[in-house]
């Protein structure tokens, strides 16, 4: 019987464990949540920087933020969004979906909040590799280790801010911020606001910056413009090569002054608490080396949930823990080590044929329904309905060419093929 460790009780944990819960062959789920509550990303909070356990801020959620995606693939398979007027929602009507999730399967008396996981290291056992898992009880300071069989790493993606490396920009200063500590267009009121990125946060933030600052240059390199109409005020460029003071220099050789540099270049991925020893390495942003971008080559007794990006997250989740859930029970046989390591080896040489750089190692979007139907397939898991892949693709297309006003409207599908394009052509 398998003693299981699941570290962070987001959307994916929350998800690894409703599943550990009802699995036979497991006797024992700890959730280690550093947080007071549930839900990760979708907690929305005022306060940037530093929590009061001095931990950095995790979520990046801004005060306005409505998802990108539709309600009718936000849910889990098994637990869909509830019928609602809207189909784009708000963060706080995502936390409390997520909360309700929790409560259906009664994964919350399994959750240990206000447990700061601090270290993870595999050592041997007598039958078979095991886990140390040290954390810090954030409430006493007791800090404590605990051995287990598996480890589920859930702790999210979207909170270590990526600060691209432009010429005399200095990170973090008055003048430059990142996304991550976005919360309020006001701060930007009657400035000359210069937003660096166009993915999925840029462009949204960019628009509602666009309501209050003097004027917005959106700049980015997707290779396809936004057929979008922007306001007046808020003008595209290409990249940004050099900051000179006030003035920034974009690629195309012309130059605008700005008063504030608003970074929305993306986050990185962080597993400050995985020990060397893990085998688990980031360079460039791509975690290696994962097997179907979820098992740890080096040690197979722990997963990493919810790497794959440009994906039906909550979908994928599931069908990642039920795929790794099945090797657990013996429903399936992952491959040995070296044939994972072997895959995975290959599939960066497919990808990077297909022109996706090391950044984009897990980037999914038009791939993810091959993705899906993989897990699947090798595993024996439910497979995931086809039509999520379709409305999550028709959806990026609308975000793309009709930012203004795509979320006012109940979701219908529409294929306007316009999805590839943008995928490909994302920051690289
Ligand atoms: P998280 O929600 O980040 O949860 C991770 C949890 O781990 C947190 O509770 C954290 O406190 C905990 N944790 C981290 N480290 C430790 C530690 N050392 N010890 C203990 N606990 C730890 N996705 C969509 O599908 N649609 C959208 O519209 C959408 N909009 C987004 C908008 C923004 C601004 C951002 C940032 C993300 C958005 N996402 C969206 C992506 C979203 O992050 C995922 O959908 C999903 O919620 C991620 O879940 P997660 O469980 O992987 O991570």
């Amino acid at each position: 019987m398998a003693r299981v460790c699941v570290i962070g009780a987001g959307a994916a944990g929350l998800c690894a464990a409703r599943h550990l819960l009802v699995e036979p062959c497991v006797s024992q789920v700890d959730v280690l949540e550093q947080a007071t509550q549930l839900g990760g990303t979708w907690v929305y909070t005022e306060t940037v920087g530093y929590d009061d356990f001095g931990l950095p801020i995790h979520t990046s959620m801004y005060k306005s933020l409505r998802t990108n995606l539709p309600k009718e693939i936000m849910g889990f398979p098994d637990f869909p969004v509830p019928e609602s007027e809207k189909s784009y929602l708000p963060a706080k009507d995502m936390l409390a979906f997520l909360q309700l999730y929790a409560d259906k399967h009664n994964v919350t008396p399994y959750i240990k909040f206000k447990h700061h996981v601090q270290l993870v290291k595999p050592k041997a056992g007598p039958n078979g590799e095991l886990w140390d898992v040290s954390y810090k009880d954030l409430s006493t300071g007791v800090s404590e280790t605990r051995e287990y069989d598996y480890v589920f790493v859930c702790n999210g993606h979207y909170n270590t801010p990526f600060i691209p490396n432009i010429p005399f920009l200095i990170p973090l200063n008055s003048d430059v911020m990142h996304s991550h500590d976005y919360r309020v267009p006001e701060i930007f009121t009657g400035k000359r606001v210069l937003v660096v990125g166009a993915g999925p946060s840029g462009m949204d933030i960019a628009l509602e910056v666009a309501g209050v600052a003097h004027r917005v240059l959106l700049s980015h390199h997707l290779s396809e413009k936004p057929r979008s109409v922007f306001p007046e005020n808020m003008l595209q460029k290409p990249d940004v090569v050099q900051l000179d003071g006030n003035t920034a220099i974009f690629k195309d050789g012309t130059e605008e002054e700005v008063d504030v540099v608003f970074l929305c270049t993306g986050y990185l991925y962080n597993f400050p608490f995985l020990h060397e020893s893990c085998g688990i390495v980031v360079e460039e942003n791509c975690v290696e080396p994962l097997y179907k971008h979820l098992v740890n080559v080096r040690h197979p007794s722990m997963c990493l949930v919810g790497v794959p990006y440009y994906v039906c997250a909550f979908s994928m989740f599931d069908l990642q823990v039920r795929y790794y859930v099945r090797s657990m029970n013996g429903s399936f046989s992952l491959p040995s080590s070296e044939e994972m390591l072997h895959h995975w080896e290959q599939e960066k040489l497919q990808r990077a044929a297909r022109g996706y750089t090391r950044r984009q190692a897990h980037m999914m979007g038009p791939d993810q329904g091959g993705y899906y139907s993989e897990l699947s397939l090798e595993s024996g898991a439910a497979p995931l309905p086809a039509v999520l892949t379709a409305v999550h693709n028709d959806s990026s297309g609308k975000f793309l060419h009709n930012l203004p006003s795509y979320r006012r409207d109940r979701y219908r599908l529409i294929d306007d093929n316009n999805f590839d394009r943008y995928y490909s052509s994302l920051a690289s």
